[in-house]
């Protein structure tokens, strides 16, 4: 057998040092097992914990009504479609969940993917072309980043929500240049929030696009119903605003949507290559996406719950001197700087029953590994209590 430089087995070799790296910088991720029938009550690794990193943040994901439309979906098409949406794979509550999103959305239309990543790099891959400028918050999701590489146009990427340096870098762009500005209305991992209606006011002065990631704005903000953080700009359909979201956050479920301008949803169905491609959702996860809709399109409760569980967690932090910014979200990190500390401090938590993820670089910027709590409407005040007792025992200032 010939063996060439940075062959098979050089590069194997050089892979097993990399991750040696990585572990003896704390920085190796590894898969832990949870197990729930009930959350936010799980078991980690054999340990009991009440989970505070899940994104399920109304609880519904062990919700009965979601389990039983999946239930029933499944009886009666089967566990598969057999084909992507195009070829064969359109069962009628694929457009029964589309033409409700977009009410729930209030947008001319909607389209269902796959997943929230397959969402942004279809959406960006397909609408965006290679003469365009791209414009994007220096803290979006890993999909709108690779989705941008994807579209081999110009990506700009402005300091996290420093609106300023955007406006500057609109007016550096030639007239006839397509323009595109992309941002999370939540940002993951650090829970504030896009200043949306400073950004469609940008969007229309330079008339350019506006894609918002709602991932963890769907179910969270906004009311009757909680569609997203858009809803509270009132601002309504426009048509240079496009939002995606998720089924697989807030709404316990999973896949994700697009919605907009009809002309931009047919172009999405004729274009967007990770819809086309993939074989489409299966009939009950669907069934239990409409089911996520319909509860919280008519009750707003849980959205209320998890806002009364927020305002606890503030209530009790306040009384600490936990290194906290501005809650603005369900999202909450305590960040702490250095990979061993958040590992250190989370493994003290989840000795004392508390499921708290580190979040490392290259998750997050280099020097700013952190906790990330995230509250549910599933939690009861108490678990919040002790959780902030705990923090405050561990976290030294
Ligand atoms: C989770 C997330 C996604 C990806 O959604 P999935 O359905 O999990 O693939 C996209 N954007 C943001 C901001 C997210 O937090």
């Amino acid at each position: 057998m010939t063996q060439f430089q940075n062959g098979v087995q050089d590069t194997l070799a050089q892979w097993q040092l990399a991750l040696g790296q990585l572990r003896t910088e704390n920085r190796l991720r590894q898969l832990r097992t949870l197990d729930s029938t009930q959350r936010p009550h799980a078991v980690l690794n054999g340990q009991p914990v009440v989970d505070f990193c899940s994104n399920d943040y109304l609880g519904l994901a062990t919700h009965p009504a979601l389990k039983q439309a999946a239930i029933e979906a499944t009886h009666h098409y089967g566990s598969g479609t057999g084909g992507s949406r195009l070829i064969g794979g359109t069962c009628p509550l694929h457009l029964e969940l589309e033409t409700q999103l977009a009410t729930f959305k209030g947008t001319p239309a909607a389209r269902i993917f796959n997943s929230g990543y397959q969402a942004n790099i279809g959406l960006l891959s397909a609408l965006i072309s290679r003469n365009d400028v791209i414009l994007s918050d220096k803290l979006n999701h890993a999909s709108l980043v690779d989705g941008a590489q994807l579209t081999r146009a110009k990506v700009i990427r402005y300091p996290h929500l420093n609106l300023e340096t955007l406006e500057t870098q609109l007016q550096q762009i030639p007239n006839g240049t397509r323009r595109w500005i992309l941002t999370d209305s939540i940002f993951s991992m650090d829970g504030d929030l896009a200043p949306l209606k400073a950004l469609y006011d940008l969007a229309e002065q330079y008339d350019a696009w506006l894609i918002i990631d709602e991932a963890h704005g769907t179910g969270v903000f906004g009311e009757a119903p909680a569609s997203g953080l858009w809803k509270t700009t009132g601002l309504g359909h426009q048509d240079r605003v496009i939002q995606m979201g998720t089924f697989s956050k807030a709404l316990g479920s999973f896949g994700a949507y697009v919605a907009g301008a009809q002309t931009v949803i047919d172009q999405l169905t004729q274009l967007a290559r990770s819809f086309i491609y993939s074989t489409s959702l299966p009939p009950g996860v669907i069934a239990a996406n409409l089911a996520a809709l319909t509860l919280v399109s008519e009750d707003a409760t849980p959205t209320h719950t998890l806002w009364q569980n927020i305002q606890t967690f503030q209530d009790c932090a306040k009384r600490t001197r936990l290194p906290l910014a501005p809650i603005q979200s369900p999202i909450i990190p305590i960040i702490l700087g250095d990979c061993d500390q958040a590992l250190q401090v989370s493994q003290a938590l989840l000795e004392a029953g508390f499921y708290v993820q580190a979040i490392r670089p290259p998750t997050v910027p280099q020097g700013t590994a952190r906790l990330r709590i995230t509250l549910s409407a599933a939690h009861e005040p108490m678990d919040i209590e002790r959780l902030v007792d705990s923090l405050r025992k561990h976290i030294a200032r």
